[in-house]
């Protein structure tokens, strides 16, 4: 099998000539750069939520809230779309 280009535009990803299922394989494992599903879910994962309790103090709260913002901004970084 011929090698074969990656799909997406601006991409100059190329595999080598190699047996189709090899190239198959290649090309599904480059892929994952491009969707960053499952890198932007590990990295949400390894941040805590944070919670609360509902008989949080009035300092709970402005910390729970302070938390709150801090897990938001680590999420939408890690859903931006990749400069690839
Ligand atoms: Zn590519």
């Amino acid at each position: 099998m011929p090698a074969v280009a990656c799909p997406i535009p601006d991409c100059d990803y190329l595999t080598e000539d190699l047996d189709a299922v090899i190239v198959a394989a290649l090309l599904t494992a480059h892929g994952t750069t491009h969707t960053q599903g499952p890198t932007a879910a590990a990295k949400i994962d390894r941040v805590r939520r944070p919670v609360i309790s509902a008989a949080g103090t009035r300092e709970e709260w402005e910390y729970f809230l302070s938390r709150w913002s801090d897990y938001l901004f680590v999420c939408l970084f890690a859903l931006r779309p990749a400069d690839h």
